[in-house]
This record gives C-alpha cells, structure tokens and sequence, in this order.
C-alpha cells in the first residue's frame, strides 16, 4: 500500500501556535501536518515530576487543540514512548519530516532526545529541531551568549499560521485527566490555570495595573501572588514565548506617559531583567546537562550525602521545622505551587546550611511542588542557594530576619500555621522564647501544639560555616572555580570574583 506523505510537528515545552517556529515551517508546505503531543509514560514516573505539572499542560493541551483545529487540523494525543509512537506512525504514513523546538531539559528528556535523533538517521527521517527563546546549543563557554540571545529577542515574533493541511481520518485521542494512573506522583493543593489565553490575561492585568508595585512587593509573601508577573509556568510550558513578553512590555514602555513613567519603569525593567536571567540560567543546564546530578564545584561532592537526615527533611518538606515562617512559606507552597524567589531561596538556604540536607534530595520535593518546574533554572538555584557553585557569593539565609523584614506582623504566618494564631507580634517569629505561663494562656505549648525549632539557628550556621571554610581553603579550589566561571559564569559573576572569594552573606 502506498503510504501518504506527512510531515510531523511535535509539541513538547511549547504549547502555543504563535511565535511558534515549527508550526509555522510546517504551515507554509503543503504536505498534511500531524500536530502530535506525546504523553511520556515513563517521564511520568520520574522523581522529578507530578500531577501539579500536568494539571497545569491538561488546560494547556485542551487550548491548543481548540486553536489547532481552527487552523484545519487537531492536535493529535498518544501515550507511550515517543519512539513507539513514532514507530506506529511511520507503518501508517511516510513520514518525511519531524519539526520541533530544542529542549533543554534533565537527562530524561536528553537520552529521549538522542534516541529519537538516532531513530530518525536510521529511518532517512528529517529531524528539523528550532531554538527555544534565548537558548544556545553547542556553545562552548559564555564568551559571546549574550550578544546572539540578546539579538534572538529582538526579531519580530513569527506570526500564527492561517492553516495547516490536514491528515485524513485520524484518531485524535484523548487527553488524559490527572487521575490518570499515568501520573505516579499526587500533588494535593490548587494548581494555577494553565492556556494560552490565561497566559495573555495574567500578562495584560500584570501590564494595567498588577505590575505597579512589583519590585516593592516581590519579597512580601502573601501580596506577591498578586504584584508578581506569574508568568512562569506559562514560560515552563511555552504557552507564551520570552520574546512576546518582552514585545508586549516594549509596547507598554513606548505608551507610557511622562507622569506614569516614575512607576512603571523601574517595574518593567526589573522584569526584563528577570527574563534575560532565566536564559541565563537554563543555558547552563544546556551547556553542561550535569548540574542536574553534580555539583558546579567538583570540591562539594560528597559533603552533604552522607548526612542525610529523614526526620530534618520531613520536617522541612511538611512545614513543622519550629521556625514560623519557614513552615508558613513551606505549606504556602505545597498548597500552592508557587512561591517567591528569596522565600524559594530561604527554603533551600535553610534545608542545606542549617539542616545540611543534599540540595540533590530537597530538590526533587521543590521540583515535584513548583507548577513552573523549570530544570535549567531549578538545579542552578538549587545549586547556587546551597552554596556548591564555586562561583557565587555562599547566601545564608536567617529565618527570623527574613520573617521580621518581610512578614513584620506575622500575618502570613498566622495564615499558613494556625497553630501559632493567637500568638501575639512579639513572639510570632521565635514562640520558643515564650515563657511556659504565656503557652499555656494562649494554648500554645511549644513542643506539643507546634514543634520546639528542629535546629538551633545560630549553632546550625556556625557549623556549616567552618565546614565551607574548609573546601574554600583547599588546595586547588580556586582553579576548581574558574573553570566553573569560564563556562558556565555571568559577565557580572566575573567582575565579581575578588569579592566573592571566601565571602559569606548572611540575610
Ligand atoms: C531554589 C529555586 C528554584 C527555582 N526554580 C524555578 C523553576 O523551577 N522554574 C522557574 O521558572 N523559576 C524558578 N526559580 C526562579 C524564581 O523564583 C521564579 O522564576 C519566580 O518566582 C516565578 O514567579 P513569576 O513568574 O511571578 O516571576 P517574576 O518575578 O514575575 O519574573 C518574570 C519571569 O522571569 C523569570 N525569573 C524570575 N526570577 C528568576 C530567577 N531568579 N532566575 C531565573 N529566572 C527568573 C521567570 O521566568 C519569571 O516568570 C527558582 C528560584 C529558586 C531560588
């Protein structure tokens, strides 16, 4: 039997018809298109992902079928392996070629990526892979990123197609719901509105008013839901592109008008700066896919693992460390999915300096809870907030400074650990100093009701302190870091280096 020719555009991270290269190739040959999601079985059993991220692609997947049929043909959904998918395929249809962004993702998707490279050598397929927003593939160190990330925003944002050619009589498939056995790991809790048009209301409410107060809020949990942009597991899934971001925010800039510019600026410009860093931080991942596993400094290997402490780590991962408003920020999240950075920051500062918990373990409790799962970003934080970089300054984190200066009344506290509700200002961020008389009067016996602190601050900081003076003094860490530095390390990291140099910053 003669098979049709067909060409196949494959959606992975970028779940959107607009400012979509692949689609577009394909939309302007006249060979049927087979626009195809693939549910990854195995991916779904992975440490690293959950039902929060897939609840979150569920609504995504629906819009971009419904947009996708507008412009002649559905978006096709299948279970399984890419390989086996693919393979069912080509029994059907000549397949001549395969479009799709590149992806920078964990090792999962790298192995899978090469294995589909390989198949498609062997099957005389062409496999036609396109950049994802700033991100540089094969670049050997940071020499020069900027330059072509920075031109790559700049071009005009690729327009939707007017149609596709369809397939004939093909099964769409379903998209499975989250109660899939599919999905290996539950997350319990809210998950926020994934879809393209979400993406662009939560952009043009952020643009009218939400974005006033952005960077004055952006440490203040509890208000920052709202003044943040939000975008970001918009951008994890790729209903919304960096670059159209960015256009729209320019568009914003050229309308403002002289009285609104002292408010809007300052806001919109922090934000394209928090756009080029999440460039910057995926393109390590892509430059060197090991920073899932290993530390950027070969020197931090090994200095956590064996340390790993089950009743700390629960402790943390649930919200009962003793310390309010980590717990309050803990069990904000897990409810949730989405938090501030510096309280992210706050989170991992604490699991790895003062509970010297591996980054590697708390980070798959993080990755599983953030809707907006990013791992070019996620194990650069990680790895930056626990200090094994080699090349940033070592941040610890004080939970009780951070909860005076950013939750001053302790009203998020008191939302988050209703435990500590009657508890008034002057005891809200350390209860343990309580005398047992005022415990008692307010029903607030620590140790019973909430837990006596799972650490002791002060102590836990002083230990991890000596023991990362010891791997800054060794033989040889300062050669360790400028090899990190040249390849992975920002211009401002490099400027920087005299002063990062056996420097610890305590907030
Ligand atoms: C330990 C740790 C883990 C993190 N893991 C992730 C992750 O998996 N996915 C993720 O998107 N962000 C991650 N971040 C970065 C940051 O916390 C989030 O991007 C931000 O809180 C998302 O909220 P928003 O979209 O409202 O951001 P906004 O503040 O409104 O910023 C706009 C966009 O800029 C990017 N951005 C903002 N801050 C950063 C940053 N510090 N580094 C890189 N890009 C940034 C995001 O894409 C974000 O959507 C992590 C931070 C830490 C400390």
């Amino acid at each position: 039997m003669l098979k049709n020719n067909i060409q196949i555009v494959w959606f992975k991270r970028d779940l959107r018809i607009t400012d979509h290269r692949p689609l577009f190739e394909a939309s302007l040959n006249s060979i049927p298109t087979l626009p195809i999601y693939i549910v990854e079985t195995d991916y779904w059993k992975q440490t690293f992902s959950s039902t929060r991220h897939w609840s979150f692609i569920h609504d995504s997947l629906k819009e971009l079928r419904k947009d996708l049929k507008n412009l002649g043909q559905t978006l096709i959904v299948r279970i399984g392996s890419v390989k086996d998918v693919f393979e069912d395929l080509s029994l059907q249809y000549n397949i001549q070629s395969i479009l799709s962004h590149e992806e920078t993702g964990n090792k999962w998707t790298y192995d899978r990526d090469n294995e589909i490279q390989n198949w498609c050598h062997k099957n005389n397929i062409l496999l036609n892979e396109f950049p994802s927003n700033g991100i540089v593939r094969c670049l050997k160190n940071r020499t020069g990123w900027s330059k072509i990330r920075n031109l790559r925003m700049k071009e005009v944002v690729i327009s939707t197609p007017t149609n596709l050619t369809p397939i004939i009589k093909i099964e769409a498939g379903k998209i499975p719901f989250k109660n899939d056995p599919i999905f290996k790991n539950n997350h319990s809790g809210i998950v926020q509105k994934g879809g393209r048009s979400e993406a662009i209301k939560i952009l043009d409410s952020f643009l009218a008013v939400r974005g006033k107060n952005y960077t004055y809020n952006i440490s203040k949990p509890g208000i920052t839901e709202q003044t943040c942009t939000r975008l970001s597991p918009h951008l994890t899934w790729g209903t919304i592109s960096s670059k159209e971001i960015l256009k729209l925010i320019k568009t914003k800039k050229e309308s403002l008008l002289e009285s609104e510019k002292k408010i809007w600026n300052k806001n919109l410009t922090a934000v394209i700066s928090r756009l080029s860093w999440r460039c910057h931080f995926i393109q390590k991942l892509e430059t060197q896919p090991s920073i899932e596993f290993k530390c950027m400094h070969p020197y931090y290997e090994g200095i956590r693992e064996n340390n790993f402490d089950i009743h700390f780590y629960n402790a943390w991962k649930k919200g009962f460390t003793g310390y309010p408003f980590i717990d309050a920020c803990m069990r904000s999240l897990n409810y949730n999915g989405w938090i501030t950075f510096r309280m992210r920051a706050m989170l991992v500062s604490f699991a790895s300096y003062d509970l010297w918990l591996d980054w590697r373990k708390t980070g798959y409790h993080l990755a599983q809870t953030f809707t907006d799962y990013e791992p070019g970003i996620h194990y650069s934080q990680l790895q930056m907030q626990s200090g094994v970089t080699g090349i940033n300054t070592l941040r610890i984190y004080s939970p009780i400074k951070q909860s005076m200066d950013h939750d001053p009344r302790g009203k998020f506290i008191k939302k988050w650990v209703p435990e500590l509700a009657n508890v008034p200002d002057t005891w809200i961020h350390e209860p343990w100093k309580m005398d047992l008389y005022t415990q008692k009067k307010l029903n607030c016996l620590i140790g019973k009701h909430y837990p006596k602190p799972v650490v002791d601050h002060k102590d836990a900081i002083k230990q991890a302190k000596l023991k990362l003076a010891r791997i800054l003094s060794k033989d040889g860490y300062r050669h360790g870091s400028n090899i990190v530095l040249n390849k992975l390390g920002s211009k401002r990291v490099k400027k920087n280096q005299k002063k990062i140099d056996n420097q610890l910053e305590l907030l």
